[in-house]
């Protein structure tokens, strides 16, 4: 149960002054529902109103707080509403006008009396040799000038939403942060100087200097640690009682195995050996597994996972494949059911668009044993399908699932082992910012006989050269990727791009030319994909759904407009559909320029290197963790302070900490562990915690 002192803070913002349920939509686009979600929502900038020069001091430009007297009023004229209505003032040093648009005189003239001193706040300008302020922002008294003489904090605001309106819901929220047990080791806290968790919360939302603005300033990074550590400790505490509950040995006894590596043209890489004795030693013990296979796209992780597969059915049990889109299901299928023959196993492959009586057949199969092996998306976990004994449940580009999937899987048998695998490397800050300690394989190798590919970034002025170079690739027996701009499957400007793109290429190279996208119906998919696969397509025209996974070793160059809109991670994808043959590939990077500084850095880096996991190092670096998973689709946590690229110091100690912790105090009964409790409500790790018990 959530402690009761937070209450308050798990408040719907429409609790705050000047918060209705209009203001309440917008506050919870930028920052969130409750309450709580105003403190993470921290300022991106800074007002200083502290600069009060005298006017012919005043900087132009430069947001500066006056004292001035109202010398007289010049509204606009009847006839022309549209000059605006002027209120001249002056000092000891020399006039400023005071300017709106479409003043009201009667409002005006109570809020600026002729002849009074009034202090006003706003940006300098400078009209012809005039200095003005248009609709400053503050005008009061001299009495309440240090009131007005202040920093005020900039907050992300969003269309509707104003600066004044949130700055002050943000500070009625803030009035209302209790003083919560410190739950931070003293000693630590101490070293690092950083004050208490209420304090760093009131200075972090009001910057005094630019420098306060920074992540590395000192309550930032306190409460930084606060977010780290409530998620490590989550992580923890979910390991620590899986650890607690039984998994159930699978050995199997190499029996189809062997039959399977026979069936094989190639015999495994050194890497792909390894991590399928470490599946295996995981999978013989009495533990679950939870282990993450992560290799660069074309490594072979889908023949290490069968045969892991295979030890789960030589055992008497069942296991699954579930991957992110029928496509990939498919081609997992593919692979998997020549060598399912070769060892005389059935395989059900159960995808969104399978219905009637052969999808009846499959459910029964699975139901009573009589399939061992079920390759799959989504359709693998809906209700009415039921596994006789699933024992491992392997999860392709796990990124694209969230947490609740991956459990839903398991949940279809009892003790299911879990392997998860990725060909979007994921750097190790971010690994362990996800999954704490997670036991993980990796595939560095690559197959042999793989031939390297020849990166090149061109400018979009280049097009006709480029789609020349194109017809003579085809000419000479090369399948082409033509991938266009990277928009949003759903947005129909994306779709646009795709078709006009198609149908200029369809007028000058034919039939040979065609087109795949998240729009068309499955089967028009699968239809062209298999025509490029092994037809008379040889120019495919896509967006990025052929981004993971899509197996066509004849394929052997991708041409990518506009690369600089594209992450540096899905360039390395993208560019994985090529050069998986044996003949030498060519990737075309082209750009509009002028090219920004981090998209040039990307598309460098691509050329530099095609090893994945330092791309994935590089990628963090240049865009921050919290979009190179996309972590709002993902599942991982997403971090409201943190800053992976930033704190990494921090989470590497959050760890050892959470550990620490985990081992002398699992239960959280000690004073701290108690305030530890209040930190995980705190940050909504309380759920973290109840899902990992479900798993
Ligand atoms: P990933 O899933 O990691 O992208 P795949 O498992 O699809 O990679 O493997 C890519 C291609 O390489 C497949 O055609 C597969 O048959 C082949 N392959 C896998 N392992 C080896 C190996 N050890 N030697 C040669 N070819 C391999
Ligand atoms: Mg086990």
């Amino acid at each position: 149960m959530r402690p009761e002192i937070l209450f308050p803070l798990f408040a719907p913002v429409t609790r705050l002054p000047g918060v209705g349920p209009r203001i309440a939509k917008l506050v919870e686009r930028v920052a969130g529902p409750h309450v709580v979600d105003l403190f993470w929502h921290v300022p991106v900038g800074l007002i200083d109103r502290r600069y009060a020069p005298t006017v012919d001091e005043a900087i132009e430009g430069r947001v500066a707080t006056l004292t001035v007297t109202v010398d007289r009023h010049q509204p606009s004229p009847p006839r022309n509403p549209r000059v605006p209505y002027r209120v001249r003032c002056f000092d000891d040093t020399g006039s400023i006008q005071l300017v709106f648009f479409h003043g009201r005189a009667d409002y005006l003239k109570r809020l600026l009396p002729e002849g009074a001193a009034r202090v006003v706040s706003g940006t300098i300008e400078r009209f012809g040799s005039e200095l003005q302020m248009t609709h400053p922002d503050f005008i009061a008294t001299p009495q309440e000038l240090a009131k007005v003489q202040t920093v005020q904090p900039v907050y992300g605001l969003t269309g509707g939403l104003s600066l004044k309106v949130l700055g002050k819901a943000i500070e009625a929220a803030l009035a209302r942060a209790p003083d919560l047990p410190e739950w931070q080791n003293a000693a630590y806290k101490e070293r690092e100087g950083w004050p208490g968790w209420r304090a760093a919360l009131h200075a972090v939302h009001k910057p005094q200097e630019l420098v306060d603005l920074e992540p590395s300033a000192l309550p930032r990074r306190r409460l930084a640690y606060d977010e780290l550590l409530a998620s490590q400790l989550a992580i923890a505490l979910a390991r620590a009682r899986m650890r607690h509950r039984k998994g159930r040995p699978i050995r199997g006894n190499g029996r189809l195995r062997a039959k399977v590596l026979q069936a094989l043209h190639f015999s495994l890489t050194g890497s792909q050996s390894m991590a399928l004795a470490e599946i295996d030693g995981d999978m013989a013990s009495d533990k679950r597994m939870l282990r993450l296979l992560q290799g660069d796209v074309g490594s072979g992780k889908t023949v290490v996972a069968f045969l892991a597969m295979l030890s789960a059915v030589e055992s008497g049990a069942q296991a699954a494949l579930m991957a992110p889109t029928d496509i990939l299901a498919r081609q997992h299928y593919r692979t998997i059911a020549p060598l399912a023959a070769a060892a005389g196993i059935e395989v059900a492959l159960l995808t969104g668009r399978h219905r009637g009586s052969a999808r009846e057949a499959q459910l029964q199969g699975l139901a009573n044993g009589a399939v061992a092996l079920a390759v799959g998306t989504h359709a693998l976990f809906q209700e009415d399908v039921a596994f006789h004994n699933l024992a491992l449940a392997v999860i392709d580009e796990q990124h694209r699932f969230g947490v609740h999937q991956r459990m839903m899987l398991a949940g279809k048998g009892a003790a299911v082992d879990m392997l998860v695998m990725t060909a979007t490397p994921i750097p190790r800050t971010l690994m362990l910012a996800a999954y704490g300690d997670l036991d993980e394989s990796r595939l560095t190798e690559k197959p042999p006989g793989r031939q390297p590919i020849d990166t090149r970034a061109m400018p979009l002025e280049k097009l006709d050269q480029v789609v020349d170079a194109v017809g003579r690739a085809m000419d000479g027996g090369a399948k082409v990727y033509w991938v266009c701009p990277l928009v949003e499957e759903t947005e129909d400007s994306g779709l646009a791009a795709v078709t006009e793109r198609h149908a200029t290429l369809k007028a000058r190279y034919g039939e040979r030319v065609g087109v795949v996208h998240g729009r068309m119906k499955g089967p028009d998919k699968d239809k062209v994909m298999n025509a490029f696969a092994d037809g008379d397509v040889d120019l495919l025209v896509a967006t990025t759904v052929i981004e993971v996974g899509v197996d066509v070793p004849e394929a052997t160059v991708m041409v990518v407009e506009d690369a600089e809109r594209f992450g540096l991670a899905q360039l390395h994808q993208l560019r994985g559909r090529i050069g998986r043959g044996d003949k030498p590939s060519t990737c075309l990077l082209l750009y509009a320029s002028p090219v920004g500084a981090t998209a040039k850095a990307r598309l460098k880096a691509l050329r530099d290197t095609d090893d994945g996991f330092v791309i994935a190092e590089q990628d963090l670096k240049l865009r921050g963790a919290g979009d190179v998973l996309g972590t709002k689709q993902s599942g991982l946590p997403g971090f409201r302070l943190a800053d992976l690229a930033v704190h990494g110091d921090l989470l590497a100690t959050a760890r050892d900490d959470a550990r620490l912790i985990v081992e002398t105090d699992p239960e959280l009964r000690t004073a701290r562990g108690e305030a530890l409790r209040t930190l995980l409500y705190l940050f909504e790790r309380d759920a973290a915690i109840l899902t990992a018990r479900a798993g």
